[in-house]
């Protein structure tokens, strides 16, 4: 039972990690009954599907998009999503802030940094992240608000590759709250760890973990 499942999940969870519950190719039932429990935190990957489900069901869901967003594709999202977490350009960071000037708002977002081995997964590295806010500080996308980092680790059995992992994430996060952020309470959340590693990205600092399979059965 979804009910219970989530119930007993978050029981568990340290107060400071929030659980974005990911309900990717999951219907719009589903969701409605996680969302009976009280649970308001649902994240897809897809674009359309988002449109869709947030069409469907209540509207104070907060809405994440955790897949790779395309530039020409934010305008679908930009009235209503919560936090966007794949934030990996210059590009794609000036197209939110002007969406969501249009809709008289600011839009919450994350740096997604490639942390992984894998090289298929996106992401910044820190020079380049580094790089972006110099040449480009905050306070040129006035809509935008950089809330912190967001990384994937290493599909892998190997724990402490894994945890490497997180750890420069968590490093990353430091280096760029003391260099760019410094004074910026919204800048304060790392999302990482999935069903397969959330244990030890707590473990390495996570604020904010990303659940699909765990909650809702495989896909
Ligand atoms: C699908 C997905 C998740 C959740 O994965 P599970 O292994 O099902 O928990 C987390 N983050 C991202 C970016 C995803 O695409």
């Amino acid at each position: 039972m979804i009910e219970e499942t989530i119930v007993q999940f978050k029981a568990r969870l340290p107060d400071h990690v929030t659980l974005v519950a990911v309900s990717k190719t999951k219907p719009a039932e589903v969701i409605r009954r996680a969302y009976h429990t009280g649970h308001r935190i649902f994240g897809e990957n897809k674009v359309q599907e988002l449109v869709d489900k947030h069409a469907q069901l209540p509207e104070d869901i907060e809405w994440h998009m955790i897949g790779h967003l395309q530039t020409n594709k934010v305008k679908y999202i930009a009235s209503f999503v919560s936090l966007i977490h794949g934030v990996d350009s210059l590009k794609l960071l000036t197209e939110i802030n002007r969406q969501a000037a249009k809709h008289n708002r600011s839009i919450d977002v994350l740096l997604q940094f490639h942390i992984a081995a894998e090289s298929t997964k996106f992401g910044l590295s820190m020079e380049r992240a580094r790089d972006m806010l110099t040449a480009h500080p905050p306070e040129e996308y006035p809509h935008v608000r950089i809330c912190g980092v967001m990384g994937m680790a290493t599909y892998t059995s190997d724990t402490k590759q894994i945890e490497e992992e997180f750890r420069l994430l968590s490093t990353y996060f430091d280096t760029l709250q003391s260099q760019f952020f410094r004074g910026s309470a919204h800048f304060s959340e790392i999302s990482m760890g999935m069903s397969g590693d959330y244990r030890q990205a707590i473990d390495c600092g996570s604020t904010m973990i990303r659940i699909g399979s765990t909650l809702f059965g495989k896909r």
